[in-house]
């Protein structure tokens, strides 16, 4: 948006006064926002008068834009920069989630697939034990002070003894390096037994699993050839999962199985049942995903592909029925909308790797896959299994810490995500509490930067936080953005710290 647009002469400018922020139009009025994440709505003639300098100390506008970081010639510089440093803590550390990819091996072929699986008696294609020490060690060279190991595939219960080695080992490992541990395991949940569970329980690995809907749009996106229904056999294991918790004394809010769906073109019309289907299960976090055309969705894409637009109009739908039951007094959250919200609303980012500036691939977390090859996330190893091997760090056998941590491709990732410096983001009145994600692009466009706005990731981000600023701008009695602040706020499990899936790919 030019500002001529706004009827405003860049000659007027008050250059001494107006600080850095960028703007853009949200329902007829001015939206402003800078890199410490404050915003700011103005009315197109306010907007005029602030540009020229007119809003002195007397104005009751002066006050708000003060405390807000958007005059240059009254703020504190000091504390803006401890604002900025800590918007952008996640810096600070090494990786700290580690994805093992226990196994290719899948017993579902689900319609939209993105993890390149293989079939159940192809258990070459399992990680050994002895590689499974190498990516612990390595792992632990992070410096971080909060390591996550994430256990994905293929479905990575069908290499069991490698979660089990895993687990045991880092904690073991941990009674001398002292890091906070947190295990995850990301399953399709029907090849769980009740040993299986008793182990995971005991060892405090947070699960999650896919679940698409009810059980007709679960069991047509995800497809097996098991005796019952996908659908049957992961709710009755979320069920008996969460029973467990309970008799083993801990929070139902804090601790159950947690979920994530896939939108499928089959989904668009159901948001409102996709939603009562996690609420009744006592999921409070639903994600509304939209559908990658990785792994074998490309193939599937004609039949269960659909628009940007049309995945937009399904989010803002699904998302008014999340606010309504939040009205009606049941707690529920949207995922993508509470991480933006975060940084929209608190001083905080909610480090999520796919949208920073620069993104978390290599720097934040590492895959590794079956063999021990190390890859800059789970993604960079979909895209090796389609192909193209740039993404690949090193191997637990002959790589160092800091060789795969300074690989040319982390580098290179980094500054095809520093939105600062991006064409359209630069100017993007979205870039402070937007990220982009350079694999995304690769895998859509074929090259790591991309092309804004026509970007699947920008249109859907773009599109995503103008909805979120347009209900905080036509929120007459605050009631919106109390929800809103409500979903900002993580409570941590007794023990460990809030468990975020971090990856999301589906099993
Ligand atoms: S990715 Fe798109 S929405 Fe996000 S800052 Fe860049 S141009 Fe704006």
């Amino acid at each position: 948006m030019m500002l001529t647009d706004l009827a405003v002469d860049p000659r007027s400018f008050d250059k001494d006064k107006v600080g850095y922020f960028r703007y853009g139009m949200v329902d007829g009025r001015v939206l402003m926002t800078n890199d410490v994440g404050e915003h700011l709505f103005l009315s197109p003639e306010d907007f005029r008068r602030f540009l020229a300098g007119q809003i002195g100390p007397e104005d009751a506008l002066y006050e708000p834009l003060r405390r807000r970081y958007f005059f240059k010639h009254d703020f504190d510089l000091d504390a803006l920069a401890v604002k900025i440093r800590r918007k952008k803590a996640f810096l600070q550390h090494g990786p700290h989630l580690h994805a093992v990819v226990t196994t290719l091996r899948c017993n579902h072929a689900c319609r939209y697939c993105h993890a390149s699986r293989t079939d159940m008696d192809r258990v070459d294609t399992d990680m050994s034990l002895d590689t499974a020490r190498k990516v612990v060690d390595f792992a632990f060279r992070s410096p971080t002070p909060v390591l996550g190991f994430e256990f994905q595939g293929g479905e990575p219960t069908a290499n069991f003894p490698v979660i089990q080695f895993v687990c045991d080992y880092a904690l073991e490992k941990n009674r001398y390096e002292n890091k906070e541990l947190l295990l995850s395991l990301v399953t399709n949940l029907t090849l769980m037994d009740d040993e299986k569970m008793n182990y995971l329980l005991d060892k405090g690995v947070m699960v999650c699993t896919s679940l698409d809907g009810p059980a007709d749009l679960h069991d047509y996106n995800r497809g097996w050839t098991g005796k019952t229904s996908s659908y049957a056999s992961v709710t009755g294991w979320m069920d008996k999962f969460n029973a467990e918790w309970v008799r083993r004394g801990f929070d139902p809010d804090l601790f159950h199985v947690d979920a994530l769906m896939t939108t499928t073109r089959a989904s668009l019309t159901r948001g409102k049942e996709i939603v009562d289907e996690y609420v009744g299960r006592g999921i409070r976090s639903v994600h509304i995903r939209p559908l990658n055309p990785f792994g074998f969705a490309v193939n599937t894409w004609k039949q269960i592909g659909y628009s940007m637009d049309e995945f937009l109009e399904f989010y803002r739908t699904t998302l008014d029925h999340v606010i309504a039951l939040n009205r009606q007094g049941v707690f529920v959250q949207e995922r993508l909308a509470s991480l933006f919200l975060t940084k929209m609303l608190t001083p905080d980012d909610p480090n999520y790797s796919d949208c920073r500036s620069p993104c978390g691939s290599g720097s934040a977390q590492l895959a590794y896959n079956f063999d021990g090859s190390i890859y800059t996330d789970d993604e960079g190893r979909m895209a090796a299994h389609m192909g193209n091997d740039f993404f690949k760090l090193g191997h637990v056998d002959s790589s160092s810490f800091d060789e795969v941590l300074r690989h040319p491709t982390v580098k290179a990732l980094a500054v095809a995500s520093i939105q600062d410096a991006l064409p359209a983001c630069h100017s993007c009145v979205y870039k402070p509490t937007c990220g982009v994600q350079p694999l995304h692009n690769y895998m859509f466009d074929g090259d790591i930067f991309g092309q804004r706005p026509l970007s699947r990731k920008c249109q859907e981000f773009y599109g995503v936080q103008k909805y979120l600023y347009h209900l905080l701008a036509n929120d007459a009695d605050g009631s919106v953005e109390r929800i809103f602040r409500r979903w900002t706020i993580s409570r941590s499990r007794p023990g460990t710290t809030p468990y975020a899936p971090a990856n999301e790919v589906s099993s």
